[in-house]
């Protein structure tokens, strides 16, 4: 049996960034933002960290804001702050629909954007979206700010850019324009709402509906968002139309070269098979907001 209750920590409260990242440099201490992962891990005693440092009371950290075409979310931003945010809405509705399938009411009030991506869970659904709108991430450290592109900021399950001490303060997005159109599908685990596959597509069309840009992630088969290169490669130079989303979304399998998840939830097979399948549905929903 396992205890159900953490060890001895200390709790910190700081108001400001620079307090939080000079509280971060003492020993072992840990960010907590949402606590919807790491006091469970706590509890379990598979994190026992000697202090917590809560970013909950530092203002300005949770801010949506947009800026000419770039939207910026704080790394406190909840779920539901996302969700129902009019700019995320008319920058990328695709991000405030990924955000709004996440978990549930509870979930969605409580977790974060920051936490969640710092944790790189596999079945997390922002790492998939973010990772097809192209996203930033803003990482602080006691040495000053860094700018690192999603595709290099997930490494491995549950290990990231982050080095130690830093914080993920922000998140930017270019919004979408004229022409673009991005879409975020998953197929939930009945019981948490996890992504057993999730899959971002991202599409650029010219007025003549010729892709000029296609990006395209899948979620919850490898240990990371992986790239459907191939996908993309299909997709860029074509009248874009829904025989194309098919023909693209029928290579996403060479993209995800071995190492696929297999549990209790889900083969491996059938993730792939999975992945596939929500990519056509994904690319073909982008393209349908790129017309529009
Ligand atoms: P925390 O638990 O506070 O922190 C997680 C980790 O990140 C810790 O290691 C912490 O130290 C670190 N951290 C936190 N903030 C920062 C920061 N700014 N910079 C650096 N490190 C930081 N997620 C989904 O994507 N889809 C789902 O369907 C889903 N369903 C869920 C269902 C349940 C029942 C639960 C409990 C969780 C579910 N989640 C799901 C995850 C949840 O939405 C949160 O995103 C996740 O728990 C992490 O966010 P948090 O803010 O709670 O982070």
């Amino acid at each position: 049996m396992y205890p159900a209750r953490p060890g001895e920590f200390t709790y910190h409260r700081p108001t400001t960034v620079a307090e939080a990242l000079s509280l971060l440099g003492d020993g072992d201490a840990r960010p907590l933002a949402g606590g919807h992962s790491l006091l469970p891990l706590m509890k379990i005693r598979l994190a026992g960290p000697s202090a917590i440092v809560d970013l909950g009371r530092i203002e300005g950290l949770d801010a949506i804001s947009r800026d000419g075409d770039v939207l910026t979310i704080g790394a406190t931003a909840t779920h539901a702050a996302v969700a129902s945010s009019d700019a995320v809405r008319a920058a990328c509705p695709a991000l405030a629909d990924a955000a709004g399938l996440i978990g549930d009411r509870q979930v969605r009030n409580r977790g974060t954007i920051g936490g969640s991506i710092s944790h790189a869970d596999p079945g997390a659904d922002y790492p998939t979206v973010l990772t097809a709108l192209d996203a930033t991430v803003v990482v602080t450290g006691t040495g000053g700010e860094r700018e690192v592109p999603i595709d290099d900021f997930f490494q491995g399950i549950f290990t990231t850019a982050l080095g130690p001490g830093e914080l993920v303060t922000a998140v930017r997005l270019p919004a979408c324009g004229s022409g673009t159109g991005a879409a975020y599908l998953k197929k939930k685990h009945p019981a948490s709402g996890y992504a057993v596959v999730g899959v971002g597509a991202l599409v650029i069309v010219d007025g003549g509906g010729t892709c000029t840009s296609a990006r395209v992630a899948i979620g919850g088969v490898n240990g990371v968002p992986v790239r459907a290169t191939a996908a993309e490669q299909i997709l860029v130079g074509e009248v874009v139309s829904l025989d194309t989303a098919t023909r693209a979304a029928d290579t996403v399998a060479q993209s995800l070269g071995g190492g696929e998840i297999a549990d209790t939830y889900a083969s491996a097979e059938y993730r792939v098979h999975l992945a596939s399948v929500l990519a056509k549905r994904a690319i073909a929903a982008a393209i349908e907001r790129a017309a529009t």
